[in-house]
């Protein structure tokens, strides 16, 4: 009897180890392919999706769409357009120690601001234009009462490591690729300056219109990093669309 029953618990664990084994494997292609899109070892732009529509981005797709931009010059070109952004591509700079850029665009105004930026990677560039048509313009309206009409930054390519932390700072920053901006504060069109490093800190309208904006956007860019993060941060926030997540 014994013998008899012998087989159908091992069938089983088999079965089991069998299933385990597929689903290990399936997670292990989902991470490698999306860690493959991520560091460009596999380009985004051969994966059929719905072109990014800066009026009314994709929330389920927004993510995948931004990076295959980073992806394609051309629809770069087609996409980062008036009246969302005034932005022209400029040429590749080789990679030299882990510092250069490719498909970057100079850009001179975003949603109506006038944003003076030398080069941008094309992913960061529409992430900064999505957050600036979804996000700090309707905040500047609903809590300051009137539109950002220039921005100050810090700004966004460095041929530098990664600054103000010591687990991080022998690795590139984003900086390095072009792939991050600083962000030091705004103009409004009544003349008023917002600044992250006067403003964050206190109980005004300023402060709550600097704590919304940069709470959205953690929805178009991958790190997004304030004064709450770091002593390093203490005067801009830090954007860019990096391999790493975090918003804080
Ligand atoms: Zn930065």
């Amino acid at each position: 009897m014994s013998n008899e029953q012998t087989p159908k618990p091992r069938a089983r664990r088999q079965l089991r180890r069998s299933t385990t084994t597929r689903a290990a494997l399936l997670i292990a292609i989902i991470g490698l392919t999306a860690l493959a899109i991520e560091r460009g070892w596999l380009t985004v732009a051969y994966i059929p999706l719905p072109r990014l529509n800066l009026a009314a981005p994709n929330a389920y797709l927004l993510d995948l769409q931004i990076s295959r931009l980073g992806a394609n010059r051309d629809q770069c070109n087609a996409i980062l357009t008036p009246p969302y952004i005034s932005a022209a591509a400029i040429d590749d700079q080789p990679n030299v120690a882990d510092c250069g850029w490719r498909n970057a665009v100079k850009i001179t105004s975003v949603a109506q601001a006038k944003l003076s930026v030398e080069q941008l990677s094309c992913a960061t560039a529409a992430a900064t234009t999505l957050w600036f048509a979804h996000v700090v313009q309707p905040q500047a309206q609903q809590k300051l009462g009137a539109q950002v009409a220039s921005v100050q930054h810090f700004g966004t390519y460095a041929c530098r490591n990664i600054q103000g932390n010591k687990l991080w700072r022998s690795h590139r920053s984003q900086h390095a690729q072009a792939n991050a901006i600083d962000i030091a504060g705004f103009t409004l069109t009544d003349g008023r300056k917002i600044s992250v490093l006067r403003h964050w800190s206190t109980t005004t309208p300023e402060a709550d219109f600097l704590r919304a904006i940069h709470l959205g956007a953690c929805k178009y860019y991958h790190v997004a990093l304030g004064p709450n993060y770091n002593a390093a941060h203490r005067d801009h926030f830090h954007y860019d669309r990096g391999w790493f997540r975090s918003c804080r």
